[in-house]
């Protein structure tokens, strides 16, 4: 039986797949089973963040497995510790703890815990707990029955409904209606510096900052996803710091491009203090409140150990900025009209597309037709709604890999002018 015919048969139909099976890859160059050959600009969505097998985390796989690969929470794994190093002192930047989980989404249900925790820690004045989220429309937080109902996308929702009582979705970059619909049950604010599934939105300067005040103002905690854009793919190890540096959220997620491929997320609260007799953020989060069997698990930490030593000691989100800045310039010079724009930052870049300077198919989209051109091309990359296209390359790839791609890009355009 064919691959396709499996799937058919054996496989939840959960995804809308290419006709692509992959076969094996290195660096930025990946290989289907016929032997046909791309370059990646997809990694995996944003996970890949230093090529396919890259030697380094090769050599960690082999000696932490056969070191060891997999023991229980219930003890000290000297690999999460050395990871949580890392990450507050090398990353963050200030105090606080980190847990580790599987995924960008069970990292966004330990911070949706953790703003239930605190609702219940300082309530409502007639003592009931907060516990409503304030996230936003267009945003992306995970599948999870947490995380989904914070994500804000009606097809996400889609007869999974009823929202349950706590969810709030207001528009992004619009402070009016972020002041309006603060009331007294909110108790945090969830937000993407950067949406990436949704279309490769950022917040903006003014709006991160107001937010930041409000949360102070109104006592809510302030929730970073940086899933998809952390540990430097947006030309600085942490994406809100190219935004409004100065803020100190209280609690962030992350996942995909921590892992360079191995499954791993995480999340870190704040050691701040919470009222006057010194109670930390962090400490809310104490024993029996969360866990995870495979969360931080000694293998999945030495790759992630790995992976950002290698981020870190290269400067690859310095190389992000520069070449984010060599795309645009390349975009620049091109102007073509299907071009609206490039919007991101570093490698997380949203290329939106004029729709009605394109032959789209029926039934199809602007981003989804172009993906398809450039999938037959040699190049994959990912839509981010109807009318973007993400490119997400590896944070080593190699200039003459990005002026390969960007010709890809253009003889896809020429053909569906
Ligand atoms: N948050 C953001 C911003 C994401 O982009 C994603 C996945 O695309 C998630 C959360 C969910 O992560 P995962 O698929 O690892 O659960």
């Amino acid at each position: 039986m064919k691959t396709s015919e499996k799937f058919s048969k054996y496989v939840l139909p959960t995804y809308g797949r290419f006709g692509i099976t992959p076969s094996h890859a290195k660096g930025t160059e990946f290989w289907d089973t016929e032997g046909k050959r791309y370059l990646d600009f997809c990694t995996g969505i944003a996970v890949c963040s230093l090529g396919h097998s890259h030697p380094a985390i090769v050599e960690t796989v082999k000696k932490q497995s056969e070191k060891l690969m997999h023991c229980s929470n219930l003890y000290l794994i000297e690999e999460q510790a050395d990871l949580a190093e890392i990450i507050v002192e090398e990353c963050v930047k200030y105090p606080g703890k980190v847990f580790f989980s599987n995924s960008g989404a069970e990292a966004n249900d330990g911070l949706i815990k953790t703003a239930r925790r605190y609702g219940h820690t300082k309530p409502k004045e007639n003592g009931e707990p907060r516990i409503e989220i304030i996230s936003f429309k267009n945003s992306f937080h995970g599948r999870t029955m947490g995380s989904m109902f914070a994500t804000g996308q009606d097809v996400i929702h889609d007869r999974f409904t009823p929202i349950p009582e706590g969810y709030k979705h207001l528009p992004l970059n619009d402070i009016k209606a972020l002041k309006d619909g603060i009331t007294e049950d909110s108790v945090a604010i969830l937000i993407e510096p950067i949406q990436g599934e949704g279309g490769v939105n950022p917040a903006t300067p003014e709006f991160l900052r107001e937010i930041n005040n409000l949360c102070k103002q109104h006592d809510l905690l302030l929730f970073f996803d940086e899933v998809q854009v952390g540990f430097g793919r947006c030309g600085d190890l942490m994406a809100w710091k190219r935004i409004a540096p100065e803020i100190q959220p209280d609690g962030i997620a992350w996942a995909k491009g921590m892992g360079g491929g191995i499954p791993i997320g995480s999340f870190f609260l704040s050691d701040r203090a919470i009222d006057n007799s010194n109670t930390t953020l962090s400490s809310l989060m104490g024993p029996k409140s969360h866990g995870s069997t495979y969360g931080g698990n000694p293998l999945s930490c030495a790759v992630a150990i790995t992976t950002l030593r290698t981020i870190i000691d290269r400067n690859l989100s310095g190389k992000a900025l520069q070449d984010e800045q060599y795309i645009r310039d390349l975009f620049k010079k091109w102007s073509h009209p299907a071009i609206d724009q490039l919007t991101g930052m570093g490698l997380l870049l949203g290329i939106k597309i004029n729709a009605k300077e394109l032959k789209v198919p029926e039934g199809s989209t602007a981003a989804l037709a172009i993906c398809i051109k450039l999938n037959e091309l040699g190049l994959l990359t990912v839509p981010a709604g109807a009318d973007t296209l993400r490119w997400l390359p590896p944070l080593n790839v190699q200039r003459n890999e990005i002026d390969e791609a960007f010709f890809m890009f253009k003889e896809a355009i020429k053909a569906l002018t």
